[in-house]
């Protein structure tokens, strides 16, 4: 009776501890892949709504008014460079420095990441690199600028062999382990961005678990150029890290434009 009751007050114990969402392995592959990530446990499950990133944007559908105005007020500086096992995200030391404004509501940049492939296609076409910088307003809105990347040097960035000169203290010191970091005294963020910041926005989802919506997306018009060496690079260390695209269902797209300030 005492040895039942134990063993009941330990599998009740098991059952109430909570999963923590840090802790649950996914991936991108196999069975802790994309398809199963609603699957690994209660909170990746009740995240998945009808409002999921990434998306086909279909330029055709987009909407030329209706979007929030952007303004992005980034601040080159000291940058800390994490290999989390998902991505390689770097994150601003001085915090609460570079944020975005959407119609005048700072969001300030908590970090970017890359992904490779694109998460986002266009037109049906997926690039060879994302990348995505994540801002926080102060009431805990979600806000993510994607930059989609080309293979090219016809960019004021790009060294002579193509690869892109902004980029590359990031690369040259990519942390190879997972959890490893390092550090860049200097990181030109403002010149990963493009000339013009004419952009496209939608509301969705983090692209990883859980997948939380309620996420403002603004996905840049102009493209930044790198070379395939750097892609490479990043998917020797990484691997392949771009969730499939989701159903658009009925949410609409909308044309903005931005400024820097
Ligand atoms: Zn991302």
């Amino acid at each position: 009776m005492v040895k039942s009751l134990i063993l009941s007050a330990i599998f009740m114990a098991l059952t109430v501890l909570p999963a923590f969402a840090s802790e649950v392995h996914w991936s991108y592959k196999g069975d802790t892949g994309p398809e199963y990530w609603g699957c690994l446990n209660e909170e990746f499950g009740k995240a998945i709504g009808s409002a999921q990133s990434p998306i086909d944007v279909q330029m055709g559908r987009v909407e030329q008014t209706g979007g929030a105005k952007l303004g992005i007020h980034y601040v080159d500086g000291a940058f800390s460079v994490l290999n989390n096992g998902h991505t390689i995200q770097m994150a601003p030391e001085v915090k609460n420095e570079s944020y975005i404004t959407l119609d005048g509501e700072k969001h300030y940049l908590q970090q970017f990441h890359f992904h490779v492939p694109s998460e986002h296609h266009i037109n049906g076409v997926t690039l060879p690199m994302e990348l995505h910088f994540v801002n926080k307003s102060d009431a805990g809105k979600l806000a993510v600028v994607a930059l989609l990347f080309k293979e090219g040097g016809s960019y004021s960035n790009s060294k002579g062999d193509g690869s892109n000169k902004i980029l590359a203290p990031a690369w040259e010191n990519m942390p190879t382990e997972r959890n490893a970091t390092a550090r860049i005294a200097k990181f030109a963020i403002t010149k990963l961005l493009p000339a013009k910041l004419t952009n496209i926005q939608y509301s969705g989802s983090l692209t990883t678990p859980p997948t939380a919506e309620g996420v403002s997306w603004i996905i840049l018009d102009e493209r930044a150029y790198a070379a395939d060496a750097q892609f490479k690079k990043f998917n020797t260390v990484i691997g392949d890290n771009a969730r499939p695209v989701q159903p658009l269902n009925d949410r609409r797209l909308y044309l903005s434009s931005g400024v820097r300030q």
